[in-house]
């Protein structure tokens, strides 16, 4: 961009390219607006860059190592490669990231390198002034680092994790939410010696599923202290009267939404709104912070922009924990609960894993679905479409699923519920 060609003004300029910035950018831009993007860093947000792509590109290799290592019929030394693991990384966030841009290129989409600052009906960034019709805040979520551990290159959020160009020979986990057991589920397959320090362990989750990651943890070696860590003094971490060594520290301690200055929150209406000709998506409006709903919102708000008759309501928001077991938690826990576990089906014993499906319905329809099992992230859809549509129990029941699949555990979760199921029977 040469400085001062920018146009008198862009239809939508947006503030922030992430998963919630670009879905919006290019979803405007090919409904005819001119769009333009202010990104401080990196165009894909933390999503692409820092979190689910790195994250779900390394845990894939990670993965198969501790799939083979587990399978007794493979049978040799097996060595994980971590140069290899971080390149496969940095080619699968590039490649993302590159396809982006080049759709941006097509599209004419204006990117203005800088950090945005919205200004009297105007956004300025890297010396420019951008004036719109309407202007799309997606700035994203930022780290809640707690003061009292300062800096140091030993300490790393998980943007520094996901970064690193080698995998450390040992590590401390500050904080037993989902970014912090994620990791350490990493790193206990890669047979990294790994401590997790927190009161708490996956807190809000079930804790049925949750005591399935904790014991998948605790079998891999993974030690979890239930405690506070209070600071670091630039060497050590403190926790309570005690100070405990690693060669990284993470600090996983939550994101809170990166609001613009001056703004204490960001409530949106069901037209994503926050004023007139003022919109805000994804993790700057609040939890849950998922790129699901950040993508969402993006297409949704360009649409609105675009005058189209949408909103953003929707009744699921599914949430995956990639832990060992995976966990899904999808729409809500009110009315009747029946709690499937899969070790009788096929899929099970096939697999040598089993899954645990808790299946929410009030009058027989269907509210929520909370899951663990291996692969259970690809469950999430379909709970999700049973909860939007207003599914039945017998919608699903009488719906066949491939066998031996783990989604046949849905179905036989409904076949409960209606006293109907053949792997869970009762003595007559
Ligand atoms: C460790 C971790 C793992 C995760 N894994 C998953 C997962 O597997 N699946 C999933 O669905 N979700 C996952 N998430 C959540 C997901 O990353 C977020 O929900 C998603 O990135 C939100 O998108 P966003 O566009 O709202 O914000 P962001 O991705 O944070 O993008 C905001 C962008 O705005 C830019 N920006 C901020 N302020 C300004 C400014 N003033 N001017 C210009 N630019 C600015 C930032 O540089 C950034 O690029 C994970 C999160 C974490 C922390």
């Amino acid at each position: 961009m040469v400085m001062g060609s920018l146009p008198e003004e862009f239809d939508v300029a947006i503030m922030g390219g992430g998963a919630a910035g670009y879905s919006a950018a290019i979803r405007a831009s090919s409904l005819g607006l001119s769009v333009a993007v202010i990104e401080k860093d990196l165009i894909g947000g933390n999503c692409v860059n820092f979190a689910c792509i790195p994250a779900r590109a390394i845990r894939e290799s990670v993965y198969s190592f501790f799939l083979a290592k587990s399978n007794k019929s493979i049978r040799g030394e097996l060595e994980l490669d971590w140069e290899e693991v971080i390149k496969r990384r940095d080619e699968v966030t590039n490649r993302i990231r590159g396809n982006i841009e080049s759709a941006f290129k097509t599209l004419g989409i204006e990117v203005i390198k800088g950090e945005g600052v919205l200004s009297q009906g105007k956004i300025v960034a890297g010396g420019e002034e951008i004036r719109y019709k309407d202007a799309i805040i997606a700035t994203g979520s930022v780290t809640n680092i707690p003061p009292t551990f300062g800096k140091s290159e030993k300490l790393l959020d998980y943007r520094g994790f996901y970064s690193l160009k080698k995998i450390p020979g040992s590590a401390i986990i500050v904080g037993g939410g989902q970014s912090g057991v994620e990791i350490a589920t990493i790193l206990g397959k890669a047979g990294v010696q790994t401590t997790i320090v927190s009161p708490d362990f996956l807190p809000g989750v079930d804790p049925d599923l949750s005591a399935l990651a904790k014991k998948s943890l605790t079998d891999m070696g993974v030690k979890i202290v239930p405690k506070r860590a209070n600071g670091f003094d630039g060497d050590k971490l403190i926790v309570e009267q005690e100070k405990i060594e690693g060669e990284k520290i993470i600090v996983t301690t939550g994101q809170k939404p990166n609001l613009p200055q001056g703004i204490n929150e960001l409530p949106v209406d069901e037209l994503l709104r926050v004023s007139e000709h003022l919109y805000a998506i994804g993790d700057v409006v609040g939890n849950p912070m998922v790129a699901s709903k950040a993508m969402k919102q993006g297409v949704i708000a360009a649409e609105i922009i675009a005058g189209q008759k949408v909103a953003f309501d929707q009744k699921a928001i599914p949430v995956s924990i990639f832990t060992e077991p995976e966990i899904v938690i999808v729409g809500s826990t009110v009315g009747d609960k029946v709690v499937f576990r899969t070790n009788t089906l096929g899929w099970s014993l096939a697999t040598q894993s089993n899954a645990i499906v808790k299946l929410f319905h009030k009058d027989g329809v269907i509210k929520g679905v909370e899951t663990a099992g291996r692969g259970a992230s690809e469950l999430a859809g379909e709970a999700s479409l049973l909860i939007e549509m207003g599914a039945q129990l017998e919608d699903l029941s009488e719906t066949l699923h491939s066998h031996p699949t783990l989604n046949e555990a849905l179905m036989e979760a409904s076949m409960l519920a209606q006293n109907r199921s053949v792997y869970s029977i009762r003595k007559k």
